[in-house]
């Protein structure tokens, strides 16, 4: 309670002293010496070599947003006038430099052990890497008319990236000329709520296939689902038992840092806005574009399907429907395909509550993979960023965000036989 209201209260106390660390910030001036947590228990022991910082900054418009990120700032929290989330010592020390004005700022212990709300013993029914893998192969066992399970490719660490292939009369890899649809999750580790979802979507979809609507599209659509696309990051994040705030997948930098941004290493205006070259930083975006066996997989199995019309990548959090672009600050400028994302970000917005807009009014941040879709492909590509106020909203959100997903999933499949229909 009392890191909460500290946090609450230094952006006040700054605003009217102005003095003491953020002064020093100013001044480019080391910093002080993190103070002792206050409540430094066992719970948050294993962040204490981790530098990373809460912080929040000063941030006026979209502008500002996307300076940060290329400072090395990995924005979590968008509020007027300031946003909020972690960045590594290193670069917090040349914000002030850069001409930002840090608010308040926590190291991530500290941080944790205010937020941590539940923990991964509490969340036991979120799937870890096996567990997801047990539950795609029993599905795919389940249902051998309609499901297959293959892989992607290989992780960093050299784990499957596993996608359940939906489609009652092809299997596996082969290639189809049904239009193709593409749901993805986790593509951040700490993201676990995102593969729940999508793992709850294929569930959805088998058990309900005889449902006339969904016995349609599984009869006409080629369906894919990847729930866990950075297996590698989100075993990271819960590997010691307790969450990390990982984000990143887990190559090893040059500097040793751990992670590449994989949502920042597609080959899309690579790096050029919103992404950070400083390897620590939770949106540094990698050596160069598809550095990652990640991505490099997901880029294969796209340009190998000319069939994919639509794609839905699962973030969380800010209850978010984004469309191109999020790497230039321009609408996509075919007005015919502006008018189909709009109207599917509306329609999903609807069934979700989130708010559809173009990412780049968020920030500009190039080299996701909306934007590499469409630019490569045509694929009319979305970013759902899910329900809730942490990455780790608990076991009950599960079935809140799945519930509303699978609905905007639902439509989803409704339009991919044409999406150009809607433009018609
Ligand atoms: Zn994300």
């Amino acid at each position: 309670m009392k890191k909460v209201l500290l946090t609450l209260l230094l952006p006040l106390l700054v605003t009217a002293a102005a003095a003491g660390p953020l002064d020093q910030l100013r001044r480019g001036l080391p910093l002080p010496a993190a103070p002792e947590p206050a409540q430094s228990s066992a719970a948050v022991s294993h962040l204490a070599g981790d530098d990373r910082y809460w912080v929040t900054v000063s941030a006026d418009d979209k502008y500002d947003r996307t300076a940060l990120l290329r400072a090395g700032l990995d924005i979590v929290e968008i509020e007027k006038g300031f946003v909020s989330g972690f960045i590594p010592r290193g670069a917090l020390e040349q914000l002030a430099a850069k001409g930002f004005m840090v608010r308040s700022r926590l190291p991530i212990a500290d941080y944790a052990a205010g937020h941590l709300r539940d923990f991964p013993a509490a969340d036991a029914v979120y799937h870890n890497y096996s567990e997801t893998e047990a539950e795609l192969r029993a599905l795919a066992a389940a249902n051998p008319g309609e499901a297959s399970l293959f892989s992607l490719g290989k992780t960093t660490e050299g784990r499957e990236i596993w996608c359940l292939r939906l489609n009652n009369a092809e299997k596996g890899e082969a290639p189809s000329a049904r239009p193709a649809v593409f749901f993805m999750g986790n593509h951040h580790g700490r993201e676990h709520l995102t593969n729940e979802v999508a793992l709850a979507l294929a569930r959805h979809l088998l058990a309900n296939k005889a449902d006339p609507a969904i016995s349609k599209y599984l009869g006409t659509l080629d369906i894919y689902i990847a729930p866990l696309t950075n297996p590698d990051g989100a075993e990271y994040d819960i590997r010691t038992g307790k969450y990390r705030w990982h984000r990143k997948n887990t190559r090893i930098n040059a500097d040793r840092s751990v992670g590449v941004d994989l949502n920042r290493n597609y080959d899309s205006l690579w790096c050029t806005a919103g992404a950070s070259q400083y390897p620590p930083a939770d949106t540094y975006c990698g050596p160069y574009a598809f550095s990652e066996p990640e991505t490099r997989a997901i880029r294969d199995f796209v340009l190998a399907r000319p069939n994919l019309k639509t794609l839905m990548s699962y973030h969380s959090y800010s209850s978010l429907l984004l469309y191109p672009w999020a790497g230039r600050d321009e609408d996509v400028s075919d007005a015919r395909d502006r008018k189909v994302f709009e109207t599917m970000a509306r329609a999903m917005g609807a069934l979700t509550a989130y708010r559809p807009q173009r990412a780049s009014d968020l920030y500009v941040a190039a080299g996701d993979t909306g934007d590499w879709a469409y630019s490569a492909r045509g694929i009319f590509a979305f970013t759902a960023e899910l329900d809730g106020s942490t990455f780790y909203p608990g076991a009950a959100m599960i079935e809140r965000a799945s519930a509303k997903n699978i609905k905007a999933a639902l439509y989803l499949l409704g339009v991919s036989d044409d999406p150009y229909k809607l433009a018609r």
